[in-house]
């Protein structure tokens, strides 16, 4: 007698398109198809003559063992689950009927596993990218498993930041379940988590709900739908649900996001949450596998996450532990002010607090200094840096004001329009790192014209220079175009002149190219009077 064999098939989410080509051949090969009812609807138009046993969705096992007793009896079965047969499927169950029976892969009855599309993966491509990072799947059916247990491991999940699909979420008889998800849910995430309910996906009834964690419940959610709850980095897009491949590198001091742009190589620094810069990787030299050794404080930092799962690190109250709160590093400027230039020593000891001992500090030729500081709370920090008067900028390619001390308060009349400028346009985004240079008097001495944008006060007026190339070995000041601004005229030109080049500037191109582009702007006509220079290029592109 020819040995029989069992497949068992996940035919994914339920529409012609997404079954894979190996499940419709073992489908078609097979002599008989065990499904459940609505199941075997589904793939009715892949049948041939088979003869098609369908069963109740309650008799799961008596399906297992009816699909163990014909392939034992010579026959080709398939069984068949939606989404995946192996997550919550037909594939353990027909594995434990056949272990109950002796059953011996070299000896017994053949087993094939065909994989399908599980709900998570056909949902999540309805809702955008919801999943894309670490994931997990919950089912809320407490039929097979104790609630306790359920309630424990979507605790853990939230915690941990995983991406969460709920399967089986809610039905006629099981209602609470969803209810107190939610409420765990809460307690680790913001209510306005991203939450995507997707029903009966790449069915006829499909339906697509985007909502958040707050307000989920208001909407239907039944036996056919699965709930994705975003992590705490997930965002809303045009009515997509996004989970960024990595969380964030940086906190910045504006709102608006300074994200790393795709020339830019990921700078070690930049990942402070790395093992390696943990100081905990230490290769194990002796060894052969050269597997990476994790010093005992992983070990501590893992049993007391584990002990906050199971409640014992809670405060009196039961309240929770933390909401989630995930290190970046936080990089920002500070200087004395626009004009000053002297720190005070308590300045100075407000750096080193707030740095810390992971925080670096890094001085600029822009007379600021830099901070990099490995931290969850960058708004404790930009308020201790407030109260000792620093000056707060971002780093990056934004717009940065950098004044004369006006010879010790000699020329003080123009102090006021470079402080005014500051607080305009300092610290706002630009297409690339735009510097004004403002000096208060002829001499320029702190020159001012090496800058992209020159302002220089003279005799109760200012002249204003454009498009220095500050750096390289072709570098020139910028060119002469307004002399003699009247002063409550400087801060709007220069505003114009910032927002225009802000506008229509190319990504990453510098005042001085665009204005050598464009030849002109708000007026002022591009000369071509830089010197030629006859130079082979340098090896970094200049
Ligand atoms: N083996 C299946 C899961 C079976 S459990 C799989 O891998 O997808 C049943 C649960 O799966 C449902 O309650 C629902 O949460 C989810 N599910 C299965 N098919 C779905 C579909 N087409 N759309 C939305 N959810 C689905």
């Amino acid at each position: 007698m020819e040995r029989g064999k069992l497949f068992v098939v996940g035919f994914g989410p339920g529409d012609f398109k997404h079954i894979t080509g190996r499940a419709v051949e073992v489908i078609q090969e097979s002599d008989l198809v065990i499904g459940y009812k609505t199941y075997v609807e589904l793939i009715e138009h892949f049948l041939n003559e088979q003869t098609v046993v369908s069963t109740g969705m309650t008799e799961e096992v008596s399906r297992a063992q009816e699909a163990v007793k014909q392939a034992e009896s010579g026959k080709k079965v398939a069984v068949i689950s939606s989404g995946d047969a192996g997550v919550y499927g037909m594939a353990g169950l027909i594995y434990e009927v056949l272990i109950e029976k002796g059953w011996k892969e070299a000896t017994g009855v053949e087993v094939e596993i065909v994989p399908g599309i599980s709900a998570i993966n056909s949902c999540a491509s309805l809702l955008g990218a919801p999943v894309m990072h670490d994931s997990c799947t919950i089912s809320l059916s407490d039929h097979l498993t104790p609630w306790g247990l359920i309630a424990k491991r979507v605790e853990a999940a939230a915690q941990a930041d995983f991406v969460i699909a709920l399967y089986n979420p809610r039905s006629g008889r099981r209602t609470r379940q969803i209810i107190e998800t939610q409420k765990i849910l809460l307690k680790y995430r913001s209510p306005e988590t991203p939450v995507g309910l997707v029903k009966s996906a790449y069915r006829d009834r499909q339906n697509v709900v985007i909502t958040n964690l707050a307000e989920m419940l208001n909407h239907d959610i039944g036996m056919l739908t699965t709930v994705i709850i975003g992590n705490s980095s997930t965002f809303l897009y045009d009515n997509l649900i996004i989970t960024p491949r990595g969380y964030q590198r940086k906190y910045t001091l504006n709102d608006e996001e300074q994200a790393l742009k795709p020339h830019q190589r990921l700078k070690k620094e930049a990942e402070p949450w790395s093992l390696e810069q943990e100081g905990n990787l230490a290769l194990d030299k002796g060894s052969h596998t050269e597997a990476p050794v994790v010093k005992q404080s992983s070990l501590e930092m893992a049993r007391a996450a584990l002990a906050m799962v199971n409640g014992k690190e809670r405060s009196s109250g039961g309240t929770p532990i933390v909401q989630q709160k995930i290190e970046a590093l936080f990089e920002l400027a500070v200087s004395p002010g626009v004009a000053n230039k002297e720190f005070t020593p308590m300045q100075l000891v407000t750096l080193a607090e707030v740095a810390g001992e992971k925080g670096r500090m890094e001085y600029t030729p822009h007379h600021k200094i830099v901070l990099r500081i490995p931290t969850a709370e960058p708004d404790t920090i930009t308020s201790q840096l407030k109260a000792a008067g620093f000056l707060l900028s971002p780093v990056g390619d934004v717009l940065s004001i950098k004044a004369c001390d006006f010879c010790d308060g000699e020329k003080t009349e123009s102090i006021p329009y470079a402080e005014e400028l500051e607080r305009i346009l300092g610290g706002s985004l630009m297409p690339k790192e735009l510097n004004i240079g403002f000096n208060g008097c002829g001499m320029s001495c702190y020159r001012a014209v090496m800058e992209d944008i020159g302002v220089v006060y003279r005799r109760g007026k200012f002249d204003l220079f454009l498009g220095a190339k500050p750096v390289g070995r072709t570098a020139h000041p910028g060119q002469l175009v307004a002399e003699g601004v009247e002063p409550d005229q400087l801060v709007s030109m220069i505003t114009k002149i910032v927002e225009e080049y802000k506008k229509n500037a190319h990504p990453n191109e510098r005042l001085f190219k665009y204005f050598k582009r464009v030849k002109e702007i708000q007026g002022y006509r591009y000369r071509d009077i830089t010197p030629v220079i006859e130079i082979e290029p340098a090896p970094c592109g200049d």
